[in-house]
């Protein structure tokens, strides 16, 4: 009832301010503010996509069959909304995909296996390869002892230059590279590995130490370049060593991997391997375009940018519920302050650590519930979901753990961290966090996250983990799950689309192998391109709002130069300069919203979602991935 009158008042004051101005002193409407909200809705642009084939002959690839199989348009929309309420938002940008297909000729082949050859190191077969040997149905027998360790940034960049340099491309573009280095006389078996990015709390080098990590695909470190190998491996993470069993992962369906490259043709494993074309092709659209090249956020991203003016401050709680360790050891707020800077450098961020007990902070009770080891009501009940409980709790006790709102300031943004047991987690034992939403219309709320003496022992502390869900919570996706415009298609990677679990060999914090702790290429080209195409739709409502009203001459300065930012924009977006869109697009935004407050508006950031109807979609969680569960 009280909030209900507060916003009547406000109502109410909004109506005095907008007729005492307009009695003042009544102007001509902006012809700025008017162009600015006509602009066209939606960014058109074309994405030219470079498929190169690198150790193929023209002869092996169908390409009718692989051309079968890709996208032509791409409409981003916010995935969470869309799937936990049927709540449609798009991001306001239609891409068009034209593809330039190359194949290498044999000297750049020549050149590229003598230069894996030089930098592979000898290692003994990873025990995914040695598991191959043991597959019934297999076609051959990756011969003991050795295998090649080649690093996978190293070989991302070589292509990447020399595609420039040799094979002409205009690496600019979103590049792939499918790799085939078997049935030449040179081949040796190998993998790619990344070893250079331990984990900041716990120092585990999971590239070095883990068969789990040794890869068959990389890109995203530096451009726009991804290669995928079939001749390499095979691997643990799409379980591609495995041509025996259709379900690896216990779904009950047949889950769809590429198997090495020289399978092909035998008709005797899980699925008749008959289409390399085909399946190339699947890698190409549901894989590298859909969920490295041009994917779609999970939440809006314009929610969780910080007002003009201001800058984004991660405020953690962090709670202490095992006697035998401290959180604070366990998390780096420097690593995660300068990951977040580095992935939007257009303002400042600031890291903020509180700890105290769990026992008395308020949170224990709810924690046990959600957890399952405490059968008391809570306030999950109208959520039907136990789950709900560390939502709904926080959300009603806000201010006795994050400081309180005011209409402007820094964004803010809560973590709640629990520094618990495994016995603790309860019925939610091996999750790592996850960027919660409202539970009524896929808005983000707060960041939940857990470590465990289990968890560390696997090589997870809280950094990498609140840097993941921080990138969730502004709205970035996993590269190994996500949706498809063209064919309405969540892609989530079992069943069908398990072959995608291979997008997590990408640069990436949002990845699952843990070897890269950083935010890559791809993930900053996907923000600025979606904070470009919510600016520039956001500046269009303001400005709506704006064009009936007078605008004194300082506001009609504002509009002016907000207009001439705004196609700035635009214009770099169309030249695929991003970061440039979305800085101009931000400009023009604060001009708009400054000429806003100007005329006696204070917009929000983003119009409120209204409440959908939930689905029976599960939320989205981070577990510690299967391939590193022990
Ligand atoms: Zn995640």
């Amino acid at each position: 009832m009280k909030r209900k009158l507060g916003v009547l008042a406000l109502v109410s004051m909004l109506a005095v301010l907008g007729s005492t101005t307009a009695l003042a002193a009544p102007l001509p409407e902006s012809k700025y503010a008017a162009q600015i909200a006509n602009a066209p809705d939606v960014l058109e642009t074309t994405f030219k996509i470079n498929v190169v084939f690198v150790g193929y002959e023209m002869a092996d690839i169908d390409m009718p069959n692989f051309e079968a199989e890709l996208p032509s348009t791409y409409d981003p929309l916010v995935i969470l909304p869309y799937i936990y309420y049927d709540i449609s938002l798009p991001i306001n940008i239609h891409g068009d995909y034209e593809y330039n297909y190359v194949f290498a000729d044999s000297s750049f082949n020549d050149s590229f296996f003598g230069y894996l050859t030089s930098i592979g190191k000898d290692g003994t077969l990873t025990e995914f390869q040695e598991a191959y040997n043991t597959q019934s149905n297999r076609s051959i027998t990756i011969e003991p002892p050795h295998s090649l360790y080649i690093d996978a940034p190293s070989t991302e960049l070589w292509l990447m230059n020399h595609g420039r340099s040799d094979l002409g491309l205009d690496v600019a573009n979103y590049t792939i590279f499918f790799v085939n280095w078997y049935g030449r006389s040179d081949f040796r078996f190998h993998v790619y590995t990344k070893t250079d990015d331990p984990d900041v709390d716990t120092g585990v080098n999971f590239g070095e130490v883990y068969d789990q990590t040794k890869m068959i695909a990389w890109g995203g470190s530096y451009g726009r370049t991804w290669f995928y190998d079939l001749s390499a491996g095979p691997e643990a993470w799409s379980a591609n060593w495995d041509i025996n069993n259709a379900d690896v992962d216990g779904g009950g369906d047949v889950d769809y991997r590429m198997p090495p490259v020289w399978e092909y043709g035998n008709m005797t494993g899980y699925r008749p391997f008959d289409n390399l074309s085909g399946d190339l092709g699947k890698v190409a659209r549901w894989l590298a375009i859909d969920l490295l090249f041009t994917t779609n956020p999970v939440y809006d991203p314009l929610v969780t940018e910080p007002f003009p003016g201001f800058g984004k401050r991660l405020f953690i709680n962090m709670f202490e519920d095992d006697p035998n360790s401290n959180g604070p050891d366990w998390i780096d707020k420097p690593y995660i302050r300068k990951t977040m800077q580095h992935l939007q450098p257009d303002y400042k961020w600031r890291v903020t650590l509180k700890d105290q007990p769990l026992k008395g902070s308020g949170l224990q009770g709810p924690f046990r519930i959600w957890a399952g080891l405490r059968n008391a009501p809570g306030c999950w009940g109208p959520y039907g979901d136990p789950f709900a409980e560390l939502f709904c709790y926080v959300d009603t006790h806000r201010n006795n753990y994050l400081p309180p709102i005011k209409p402007l300031q820094n964004k803010m943004i809560g973590v709640f961290a629990f520094n618990t047991t495994d016995e603790r987690m309860g019925n939610l034992g091996g999750l790592l966090g996850y960027a919660d939403d409202d539970w009524m219309s896929g808005t983000p709320t707060y960041v939940f996250e857990f470590d465990t003496p289990g968890t560390r022992a696997t090589g997870f502390g809280f950094s990498t983990t609140t840097t993941h869900e921080v990138g969730h919570h502004i709205g970035l996706a996993h590269p190994h799950d996500g949706y498809d415009s063209e064919a309405d298609a969540l892609i989530d990677p079992t069943g069908d689309y398990y072959f995608v679990w291979t997008g997590d060999e990408s640069h990436s914090i949002m990845q699952y192998i843990a070897v890269a702790n950083q935010f890559g290429w791809f993930d900053r080209d996907n923000m600025n391109r979606f904070l470009t195409g919510r600016y520039l739709t956001r500046s269009s409502e303001i400005a709506a709002e704006l064009t009936p009203r007078g605008n004194s001459r300082k506001a009609n300065a504002l509009l002016q130069d907000a207009n001439a930012r705004l196609d700035e924009s635009r214009r770099a977006f169309g030249a695929m300069d991003y970061a440039g869109a979305a800085k101009q697009a931000r400009a023009g935004f604060e001009r708009v919203w400054r000429a806003a407050q100007l005329a006696g508006l204070n917009p929000p950031m983003a119009k409120p979602l209204p409440a959908g109807v939930r689905t029976n979609v599960p939320k989205m969680v981070d577990p510690i991935p299967h391939p590193f569960q022990k």
